[in-house]
């Protein structure tokens, strides 16, 4: 199995993430994250939110899924901008993306394919009782569209400066062509984006200020450095809004993939915008007399790409057990190292056996006494070995195990997933041990 798999079947397994609709076949790339997968998902989303807020001049924006469709002409999605090449099979009519078939045979069946032709990736939806053609309009492709629509109302509400940046974190829909290799490509996602507003002459070097963040935000949450790499892409690559373009790829199981795009978008967004709209969208600098179209830079991801690589860069199978007892020795260990903040459990509580009623009384407290301040799973079934090997497949940090000494002295162990250390702690420091030790 590849490591692909493997995590496929982690994620399956343990409650990270389903294939959607999956009693009745599934629905091609959309997936569903589960008790753990959504804990994941907003550790990532926190992580991402809290360190861009920490910049100077940084707000937030919840806009809507839908816009008016307008903006979409504006913004160049209804038009090539935002379409794919596709090419049909002749004989079995599966349709590939023209960038990812090799030749011009079907990757299926090897007959001839078509020649390359564009299709928009929008999806189509209806506004209102009626379904007609002044109805329609497009789940959004992008956040960011919601963010530059409303750059008169920050501008008016928030009284600011440039350079000042927006960020945004929202569900996105691309009608994607083709779907592969598990969360990577889907057709239902979510976007973390920021958008900073800036004069034009600044704009180059907010963008490599903005791309060594971001080269850095992948490294402190335990992506290796050398998973890592910067692509300058070329003109005739970029997207239709860029004058500059970087794209972050990282090594994943089936190669090198962009997980972020840093984009120099110019005046492209506020310049049409107010051709479209009829509306004055230039800053005016009061102090200078100047009046421009600031210029925008971007730092765009999906939540999925990162939350892969996460997972992938975590995933270790040990060989004959981390233990090393004779009963493991014929199994494979999986042990998950995600970064502390990306745990989506962070504290186990485990009686040592379950048999043995006062046992189960006292960590059923401590259960209740850590939940209001971590994640945490109570856990009784199995041998205790078998407990820790199941928390470590799905990275918790700790695991407390109440014992006999518990009953005598108010203690318990802590045992530690990377190093299997154990301390011994009382019980009326445990909330503060933990939260020390969590602390970044
Ligand atoms: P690709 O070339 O892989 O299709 P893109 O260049 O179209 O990506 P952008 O429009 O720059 O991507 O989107 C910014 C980010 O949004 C990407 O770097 C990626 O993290 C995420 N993203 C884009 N499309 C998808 C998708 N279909 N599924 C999951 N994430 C996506």
């Amino acid at each position: 199995m590849d490591l692909t798999q493997k995590i496929i079947s982690l994620c399956k397994r343990r409650g990270f993430i389903f294939p959607s609709s999956e009693i009745y076949g599934g629905i091609g790339g959309v997936y569903d994250f589960g008790p753990l997968g959504v804990e994941l998902k907003r550790n990532i989303k926190k992580v991402w939110w809290e360190v861009m807020m920490r910049e100077e001049n940084m707000i937030g924006l919840d806009s809507g899924i839908l816009l008016n469709p307008r903006v979409w002409q504006a913004s160049g999605h209804l038009t090539a901008g935002f379409a794919d090449e596709l090419v049909e099979c002749k004989s079995c009519h599966k349709r590939f993306k023209a960038d990812e078939v090799a030749s011009n045979k079907c990757p299926e069946c090897g007959v001839k394919l078509t020649k390359p032709r564009k299709f928009n990736l929008m999806m189509k939806t209806f506004v209102g009782p009626v379904e007609d053609e002044s109805s329609t309009t497009y789940l959004r492709a992008e956040t960011c569209q919601g963010i530059f629509v409303n750059f008169l109302n920050i501008l008016n509400s928030m009284r600011l400066k440039v350079p000042f940046g927006v960020i945004q974190i929202g569900k996105t829909f691309r009608n994607e062509i083709t779907t592969k290799n598990f969360i990577f490509r889907t057709r239902e996602f979510e976007q973390m984006e920021m958008e900073l507003f800036c004069h034009p002459k600044e704009a180059d070097k907010l963008f490599d200020y903005w791309k060594e963040q971001r080269l850095k935000w992948y490294q402190n949450f335990g992506i290796k450095k050398e998973n890592l790499r910067m692509k300058e892409v070329p003109k005739e690559e970029r997207a239709h809004y860029a004058k500059r373009q970087i794209d972050i790829e990282y090594h994943f199981p089936f190669g090198w993939e962009e997980i972020e795009g840093i984009h120099n978008r110019g005046d492209f967004d506020l310049s049409n915008h107010a051709k479209h709209s009829g509306e004055d969208l230039k800053y005016f600098d009061e102090e200078k007399g100047e009046k421009f179209f600031p210029y925008i830079v971007e730092t765009s991801v999906g939540v999925e790409r990162p939350l892969f690589a996460f997972l992938a860069e975590a995933y270790q199978e040990v060989k004959g057990g981390r233990t090393k007892t004779t009963k493991a020795a014929k199994e494979v260990e999986v042990l998950l190292k995600l970064h502390k903040s990306l745990a989506p459990i962070k504290v186990a509580v485990l009686p040592l056996v379950r048999n043995k009623p006062e046992l189960v009384k006292k960590a059923k407290e401590i259960y209740n006494l850590l939940r209001p301040h971590f994640t945490c799973q109570y856990d009784e079934l199995g041998s205790i070995g078998r407990r820790y090997r199941r928390q470590d497949e799905i990275a918790t940090i700790f695991c407390l195990t109440c014992d006999f000494q518990t009953l005598e002295d108010d203690t318990l162990t802590i045992r530690n997933r990377d190093t299997m250390a154990q301390e011994r702690v009382k019980i009326k420091d445990l909330v503060n041990v933990l939260k020390e030790k969590l602390a970044n």
